[in-house]
């Protein structure tokens, strides 16, 4: 079987699917209020984006995590995920959501053959939840919680985005739900993008101020497996607690020497690496007739030229697209 390797050698063997740009949310640091989605013709349909699918695992992607936007909110979510659990070579599906609609879905989604989720939530304060999503009700995100745990959505993982301003005097409590649950709370280093670059670059707060201001409040949390990575995060424990407390330090400890993703947006584009504009289109390929081999090879041309990292230290920032656009 052909593999996906990149110039400096690294298999490239897990796949982040953007299935829609739309979301029920708007997180300041995501999109702005008025954000314009593309209409629904402009994005890979149900039957495009199975096909893509296949192609990708007959190159050894096997690992598949399912973004946005926000996932739940497409059309027909349950039968894609039906659809891309059953295609043979892959073994590992989950996805990223804020957990709105995890309330019904949970249970139709594990039982299609979603292993893990991913819920986003930046506070545990109802009125700064409101605030840093324009509209959420934080309520609606606990519920998610409890049906994925019921559903067997497990190890249940929350990722936060720290933003100076908005949640950064939440960081203690969101450390301390894993005393007595077993989560994985993941603090996420805010990331420069497009239009909210600015916004994104000032009000970000880093993995050691949260730790100090963690110690300052609660007491220090004690780093796990000698700082090795798992996955992006790098792992913490307070003494005795049921869950972990990972960092993802993208900006200021970039892991970019052990990356092995690729990003499949929602109109059809591969997107090399997060933080870099350079992107390959399949939908066009797709759509003009490109048989699944003609794919193949576009695909693996694509990742040979994967950047080798993001350039933020040098202030390259992505412009083309935001964060929702691309999924996280
Ligand atoms: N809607 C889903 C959600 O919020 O989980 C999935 C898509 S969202 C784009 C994926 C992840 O990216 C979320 O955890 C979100 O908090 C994070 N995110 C969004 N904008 C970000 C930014 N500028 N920097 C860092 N993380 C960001
Ligand atoms: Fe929506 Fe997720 Fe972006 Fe928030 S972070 S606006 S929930 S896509």
């Amino acid at each position: 079987m052909a593999q996906a390797i990149d110039r400096f050698g690294r298999v490239i063997n897990y796949l982040r699917i953007s299935l829609t740009d739309k979301c029920n949310l708007r997180c300041v640091y995501c999109m702005d209020e008025d954000m314009v989605f593309k209409p629904s013709s402009a994005l890979l349909q149900d039957d495009e984006l199975m096909l893509l699918v296949r192609v990708f695992a007959s190159l050894g992607f096997h690992k598949y995590r399912l973004t946005g936007g926000e996932p739940t909110v497409r059309q027909n979510i349950v039968d894609i995920v039906r659809g891309i659990a059953s295609t043979p070579g892959v073994h590992n599906l989950s996805m990223t959501t804020n957990g709105i609609l995890l309330d019904r879905l949970a249970k139709p989604l594990a039982e299609a053959g979603l292993q893990r989720v991913n819920i986003s939530i930046d506070t545990v304060d109802p009125e700064r939840f409101h605030k840093i999503t324009r509209w959420g009700k934080l309520e609606d995100v606990w519920r998610g919680i409890a049906a994925a745990e019921e559903a067997g959505l497990t190890p249940i993982k929350l990722n936060a985005v720290v933003v100076r301003g908005f949640n950064d005097q939440d960081v203690t409590e969101l450390a301390k739900l894993t005393l007595d649950h077993p989560w994985q709370v993941r603090f996420i280093e805010m990331m420069p993008f497009g239009d909210v670059a600015d916004f994104a670059r000032s009000a970000v707060v880093t993995d050691q101020e949260i730790r100090d201001r963690i110690a300052a409040e609660y007491m220090p949390l004690e780093l796990l497996y000698d700082g090795r990575l798992d996955g992006e995060a790098r792992l913490y424990r307070f003494p005795g607690a049921k869950g972990e407390v990972g960092f993802i330090s993208t900006v200021t400890q970039p892991f970019c020497a052990s990356c092995n993703r690729a990003r499949l947006t929602a109109d059809g584009v591969l997107r090399l690496c997060l933080l870099r504009d350079r992107e390959v289109d399949l939908l066009t390929p797709l759509r003009s007739g490109a048989t699944e081999d003609e794919l193949r090879q576009i695909i693996l041309d694509g990742i040979w030229h994967k950047p080798w990292g993001h350039g933020l230290a040098e202030n390259v920032v992505p412009l083309s697209r935001v964060m929702s656009q691309i999924g996280g």
